[in-house]
C-alpha cells in the first residue's frame, strides 16, 4: 500500500502561475482567494507535516521565512493585523497562510475561515499585479 502523492510534492499545488519567489526553505505563492487581498501561502520545499519533524536550525529559516514575507505581504496590502494559519488538514505538508487584515476587513475578530464569502479569483493580469507588489516589498 502506497500513500497518496502528497499535492505539494507532486507539483499540483499551488500553481505555478501563483509563485511570487523563492524564500530560501520554502516557496510563497498568492493564495487562490484573494477576497482577503494578498493572502499568501509559504510552502516548505521539503515534505514535513508537523514542525517538530524539522532540525531546530531548518525551523528557525522557516519562522525567519514566515517574519519577512509576512512584512512584505502587510506592508503591500496595508495591514491592521496579519493572520498566520498552520493547518494542514487539507493539504498535510507545511504550509503557512499568511493573511493581510485590512481596516476594512468585514469581519475583522473572526478568523478568515469563518467570514462567509464567495472565493474571489483574480484574472491573470490581477494575479500579477497583486504579485508584483508584494515582491517589491520582499526586498525592501
Ligand atoms: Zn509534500
Amino acid at each position: 500500500m502506497t500513500a497518496p502523492a502528497c499535492p505539494a510534492c507532486t507539483g499540483q499545488w499551488p500553481p505555478a502561475g501563483q509563485r511570487i519567489a523563492d524564500c530560501g526553505a520554502t516557496v510563497a505563492y498568492l493564495h487562490d482567494d484573494q477576497f482577503f487581498a494578498g493572502w499568501t501561502v509559504l510552502v516548505l520545499k521539503r515534505h514535513a507535516t508537523e514542525l517538530w519533524q524539522l532540525a531546530p536550525a531548518e525551523r528557525a529559516a522557516l519562522i525567519e521565512e514566515v517574519a519577512r514575507v509576512a512584512r512584505a505581504v502587510g506592508t503591500a496590502f496595508d495591514a491592521v493585523k496579519l493572520n498566520y494559519e498552520l493547518l494542514g488538514n487539507q493539504i498535510a505538508h507545511i504550509h503557512w497562510h499568511l493573511i493581510p487584515r485590512r481596516a476594512d476587513d468585514p469581519a475583522p475578530t473572526a478568523p478568515v475561515w469563518t467570514v462567509a464569502h464567495a472565493p474571489r479569483g483574480l484574472d491573470a493580469a490581477g494575479t500579477a499585479a497583486r504579485i508584483a507588489r508584494i515582491r517589491s516589498h520582499l526586498d525592501a
